[in-house]
């Protein structure tokens, strides 16, 4: 019986089996699914690349070093680049894209070497019992006497154990990877329909290429992909490109669901996609994935009584309240008044160009960029946007 069954090897779990595996722990971590490409922008902050720097050379992974963002508005056509080395970051705080078949692949790696038993099979059920529960899987059936599900937006750990994702709280994603095609400049157009943005994030040997829209607004993924592939070719990023479709979830919670994240219960967590723990507005995931791994696997090898309490209420307390704050900044984030506006201070203001870099990777925090915003505004600038909006209206 192993002490710990790990469901799902992704960031959030092979990050789990890896801190608990290095604590003494026995460890199983479940999952059929690699070596696999997982559909995902694969941009990875200086913030998540620090968490796991002590576990395989940064260096091995094949990554894009993001040199600039360039941000479009789409309701002007008006566009900023940002160059995220003038804005002091450097390629370890910036921010890597990656293929999720390399970055998994590292971390799931680190796991195994660290002593994690990898059982590639797929968890069919799961059943609580006493001392534990019983695991079935398409490889046979074991038993645990706790669980981590990191199984993603589709959880079946949440599914059987809490209750699944409703489709108010999940957006749709999709997009293409542009094979052949690469660069170090990513491209985000601001969109107000469906709130959020399109993106191309350059990979060592494609782009990914993508829009989200929440999975109850009735769009079909067809349509949102008609709509990238037109944008692909009108900004004319990947000319002649093999164009190669992928849909897939992303949680997407409400302030009030971060309010009430249920996240774990006796001898069960959930960590990452599973807990619902990405961000409404930048849709980074990998970040909170290994951190709730992290703190999983810190609480069940703590001698805390409850150590599923102690898990709970750190991550409501530090990425709950974090990522509430997104949720209720998004509603205004993505009006084409405020994206105008913002792109037009981008272009003018190396203050406000140093903030969208630290948003970029990660190293600006929601609590702090309203003021940090309007320190950096200079009154001049603020002047000049507020009139010509005057002037427009
Ligand atoms: C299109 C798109 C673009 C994104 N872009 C970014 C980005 O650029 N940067 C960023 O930080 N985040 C991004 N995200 C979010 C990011 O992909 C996720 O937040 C992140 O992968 C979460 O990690 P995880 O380990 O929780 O789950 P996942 O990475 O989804 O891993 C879950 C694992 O569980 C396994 N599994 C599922 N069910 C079972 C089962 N029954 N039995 C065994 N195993 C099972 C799966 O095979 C999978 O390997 C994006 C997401 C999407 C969809």
């Amino acid at each position: 019986m192993a002490d710990v069954s790990i469901l799902g090897a992704g960031p959030a779990g092979a990050w789990a089996a890896y801190s608990l595996a290095r604590r003494g722990a026995r460890v199983a971590l479940v999952d059929p699914t690699h070596p696999r490409e997982k559909p995902c922008g694969g941009g990875v902050t200086g913030r998540a690349l620090a968490l796991v720097a002590g576990a395989f050379d940064i260096a091995a992974l094949p990554a894009c070093v993001i040199r600039t963002a360039r941000f479009i508005d789409a309701s002007s056509r008006a566009g900023a680049v940002v160059d995220l080395a003038a804005a002091g970051l450097t390629p370890a705080t910036s921010l890597v894209v990656a293929s999720r078949t390399s970055f998994d692949g590292l971390l799931l790696a680190a796991a195994r070497d660290a002593g994690a038993e990898i059982v590639a099979a797929r968890v069919t059920d799961l059943v609580a019992r006493p001392g534990g529960f019983l695991i079935h899987t398409t490889s046979g059936s074991h038993t645990a006497a706790c669980i981590v599900g990191a199984d993603g937006a589709n959880s079946l750990v949440r599914r059987r154990l809490a209750r699944p994702f409703r489709r108010d709280q999940l957006s749709i994603a999709t997009g293409y990877f542009a094979h052949g095609v690469t660069g170090d400049e990513i491209v985000v157009e601001l969109v107000d329909d469906p709130p959020g943005y399109m993106w191309s994030f350059p990979r060592p040997t494609h782009l990914a290429a993508g829009i989200c829209a929440q999975a109850d607004t009735g769009v079909t993924a067809r349509t949102l992909r008609a709509r990238v592939r037109d944008w692909i070719h009108e900004q004319g990023l990947a000319p002649g490109a093999r164009l190669e479709p992928y849909s897939w979830p992303i949680p997407s919670l409400a302030p009030r669901d971060f309010d009430a994240l249920e996240v774990s219960g006796p001898r069960w967590c959930l960590a990452g996609d599973a807990a619902g723990l990405v961000d409404p507005i930048t849709r980074e995931g990998i970040f909170f994935a290994l951190l709730s791994g992290e703190w999983a696997a810190e609480a069940l090898a703590s001698d805390d009584a409850d150590p599923w309490r102690r898990y709970r209420e750190r991550v409501r307390d530090e990425i709950g309240s974090e990522l509430a704050r997104a949720a209720r900044f998004k509603a205004s984030f993505f009006r084409p008044r405020f994206t105008r506006l913002m792109v037009e201070a981008l272009q003018q203001s190396a203050g406000v160009r140093a903030v969208m870099a630290d948003l970029v990777a990660g190293r600006q925090s929601y609590a702090q960029l309203k003021w940090r915003l309007a320190r950096t505004f200079e009154v001049g600038l603020a002047w000049r946007l507020f009139a010509r909006a005057r002037r427009r209206a």
